[in-house]
């Protein structure tokens, strides 16, 4: 009997690690299986770039080595043609009638409920970008001031400049670059256009990447007199050092008090079409500078929220 129950009890034992071997295999295999089905299936999404199919002028802004511009930035947009007049849709920058580059608006705000269209618009919301031109004869109806200086600023926020730039005294915060004639862009954007076709560049290309450098005549903010370019904390390059700056340390906190904003914000050259500015501010008035800045929008953002 005891040997009888011992060979049960070993009979018994026997197989059964085997049994559970195999069964922890099978299981640890299904996990594996499991495990590695989820991960593939996160994976689809890994890019939340909200990069546009449209080209935008800062594709080429970080640089102008010509060397990288040989290739045209061409999107896998299925519908760009070869021929951007000939279709309906335009997806690519083209030359137009009057021989000037234009960006398709496909994928940006446009201001076609106000300026654009002869609307309603605060004079103070007025866009203008790379998709958004200043209204023919805008600045004939604008009075401008002088500030202190020499440049000039659209009179309606004069005494909002002379505010913040007296507040603002600490730290010699001075006017750099302001309203600039839209005849005078017209002269300094086709300078910039000629240095590139004098190295071979076709006329688009020079176009594309002059035009990040110098805004396309009636298509920068300082063709309007609601922007200005600053220095201050012994910085006045224009340069992205002014961002290290007290001044601008100051300017982030308070510009919104005085209706200001930082215009072209790190983070948002895909909206606005220009890199981070530090020096560039625009004025918006106090109410739109304050929700903008305490919500880190750009006025493109802000424009398309409220609907202006
Ligand atoms: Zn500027």
């Amino acid at each position: 009997m005891a040997n009888n129950g011992k060979r049960a009890y070993h009979g018994r034992r026997g197989p059964a690690p085997i049994v559970w071997l195999i069964a922890l295999v099978v299981l640890i295999a299904a996990v594996v299986l499991v495990i590695v089905g989820v991960s593939k299936k996160e994976k689809p999404d890994p890019d939340p770039d909200p990069v546009t199919d449209v080209q935008t002028p800062d594709d080429g802004q970080t640089t102008d080595d010509p060397n990288t511009t040989g290739d045209p930035g061409n999107t896998d947009d299925p519908d760009t043609t070869d021929d951007p007049n000939g279709g309906q849709t335009v997806s690519e920058p083209y030359i137009d009638a009057s021989g000037l580059l234009q960006y398709p608006t496909a994928g940006h705000y446009v201001q076609a409920d106000s300026y654009q269209g002869g609307g309603e618009a605060p004079w103070n919301l007025l866009l203008v970008n790379d998709w958004n031109p200043l209204p023919a004869g805008y600045d004939s109806d604008v009075s401008f001031s002088t500030v202190s200086g020499g440049k000039q600023v659209d009179s309606r926020i004069i005494d909002a400049v002379n505010r913040m730039l007296q507040d603002a005294s600490a730290y010699d915060l001075a006017v750099v670059s302001a309203y600039r004639p839209k005849e005078e862009q017209d002269v300094l954007y086709w300078r910039k256009v000629k240095q590139y076709t004098d190295k071979g560049y076709s006329d688009l290309e020079a176009q594309k990447v002059g035009g990040t450098i110098v805004k396309r005549p009636g298509f920068s903010e300082h063709n309007c007199g609601l922007a200005m370019d600053v220095g201050g904390s012994g910085d006045y390059t224009l340069e992205q050092t002014f961002a290290n700056t007290p001044a601008y340390a100051w300017l982030m906190e308070h510009c919104a008090d005085y209706g200001f904003i930082l215009r072209f914000p790190e983070g948002k050259e895909d909206i606005t079409g220009v890199i981070y500015e530090p020096w560039h501010y625009r004025y918006v008035g106090e109410e739109a500078a304050r929700y903008i800045m305490d919500n880190d929008l750009c006025l493109e953002e802000y424009l398309a929220q409220v609907k202006k």
